[in-house]
């Protein structure tokens, strides 16, 4: 297996207000854990800026044009209570697009089997409207439509097992049968979507799980829920939006997984991506706010990547 990752230090250049949980020490504890030598053979790219066009594959005009207008010259602005832009955000936001773009071409091309993309500000909570929840564009809804336009991709499947409802993706997909958005997600818990009567056009299936939830229930709900979903679809491409926020340890939610949680999940995609996606699988870090078990959970999902 060829597994790539991609990281760009202007992603460290984000910056968010003191004592915010989605901070630039995120991806230094990323970075750190996957200097490891068991992670010697990932192919590490740097991470390519983006084409501020493909924004408009989930965005509207508009929209994009107020994102930007609300960058400051200098320190911090806030786009809504827990959202902010700092000056080099714009830059961050557009590299993050990049590298979930490239991630795409590269398992099409055959350059990658399989791609982390280690990168902030996250996207999933991006609306088509609304920046919020940290997110201000959303990566993985550009990238499973820049599949489908440059790549010939007729089925798109996101799976988001951030531990938040990626209310973003569902919202940009509510009505389109071409992408499945599959989600666990604590519930109740922000953004407050993610009812299991919440499905689209039949395309969005939300597993929600009550608070104190461990691996066995889990690993039972995306069994039964995520994974059928996936067969019957049977996508030609997997997008992960994987968020690492699910752990234990993290202090944004009571859900309690264990790093070898993500090792599973990440393997069962691995092999629903063998049989329907010639194993094409992009997966774009989200949230995951303790630096441990951000890290080490990290660790075992990128392992399995490259182990098959
Ligand atoms: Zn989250």
């Amino acid at each position: 297996m060829v597994t790539r990752l991609y990281s760009h230090p202007i992603y460290l250049e984000h910056l968010t207000p003191p004592g915010h949980p989605e901070r630039p020490d995120r991806l230094r504890a990323v970075e750190r854990v996957l200097e490891d030598e068991k992670f010697s053979y990932l192919d590490r790219v740097q991470a390519p800026e983006g084409d501020p066009a493909t924004i408009l594959y989930a965005h509207p005009q508009p929209f994009v044009d107020k994102v930007r207008a609300a960058i400051p010259a200098e320190g911090i602005h806030k786009v809504d209570s827990d959202t902010s832009v700092s000056p080099r955000s714009w830059q961050a936001a557009i590299t993050a697009i990049g590298a979930a773009n490239a991630a795409v071409d590269d398992v099409f091309s055959g350059a990658a089997d399989n791609v982390f993309v280690a990168s902030r500000p996250p996207g999933h909570h991006a609306e088509k409207t609304t920046a919020m929840g940290f997110c201000l564009f959303n990566n993985a809804a550009i990238a499973a439509r820049h599949a489908q336009k440059a790549h010939g991709a007729e089925r798109v499947a996101i799976v988001d097992w951030d531990v938040h409802h990626g209310n973003g993706t569902q919202d940009i997909f509510w009505d389109d049968p071409s992408v499945l958005y599959c989600s666990t997600h604590q519930m109740p818990l922000y953004p407050g979507t993610g009812a299991l009567n919440e499905t689209g056009v039949g395309n969005i299936v939300n597993a929600p799980l009550a608070p104190r939830t461990g691996s066995d229930i889990f690993r039972e709900a995306f069994g039964t829920r995520v994974l059928p979903a996936i067969e019957d679809f049977a996508p030609d491409l997997i997008i992960i939006s994987a968020g690492f926020d699910a752990h234990h340890r993290d202090p944004l939610a009571e859900i309690n997984l264990v790093e070898d949680d993500f090792d599973w999940a990440t393997g069962q995609l691995m092999e629903s991506a063998s049989r329907h996606a010639n194993s094409r699988l992009v997966s774009l870090l989200e949230g995951g706010y303790d630096l441990h078990g951000l890290a080490f959970s990290v660790a075992a999902h990128v392992g399995r990547l490259m182990r098959g």
